[in-house]
């Protein structure tokens, strides 16, 4: 299912653009337009939902999907080692800004800014 009015259902139609770093049938993911990290990519479903807890109503099994292509991603570009951070922002507090559920994976240097307190 689309969302006529989300941004990254648009992306996966292709009416946005986006720079692809991993796409099968069912999970897209693409590179942040403003990174956090020199690696900050968005990992999404193809169906739409409007974050974790609405997806984990209708389908968990897109998070298997979804978490499958973070490894695929992450194994294929060597960032396993040295390490990466996934974050889904749920709601106002989190910061969420587009209600397409979707994970930030954040790699390629040391992620500060978290576990501080
Ligand atoms: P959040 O604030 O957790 O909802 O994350 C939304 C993310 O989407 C932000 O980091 C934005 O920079 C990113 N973003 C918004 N529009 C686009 C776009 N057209 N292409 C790529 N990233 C986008
Ligand atoms: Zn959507």
């Amino acid at each position: 299912m689309k969302n006529a009015d989300c941004i990254f259902c648009k992306i996966v139609e292709g009416k946005i653009p986006s720079t692809k770093v991993f796409e099968n049938d069912k999970v897209l993911a693409f590179k942040d337009l403003r990174p956090n990290a020199s690696i900050h990519y968005l990992f999404i479903h193809k169906n739409h939902t409007k974050d974790v807890n609405d997806m984990s109503s209708i389908d968990p099994q897109q998070f298997v999907e979804i978490f499958a292509g973070i490894k695929a991603v992450t194994e294929k570009e060597n960032l396993t080692e040295k390490g990466f951070r996934v974050v889904s922002n749920t709601g106002p507090n989190a910061g969420q800004t587009v209600f397409h559920t979707h994970f930030h994976v954040l790699a390629g240097e040391p992620l500060n800014g978290f576990g501080s307190r």
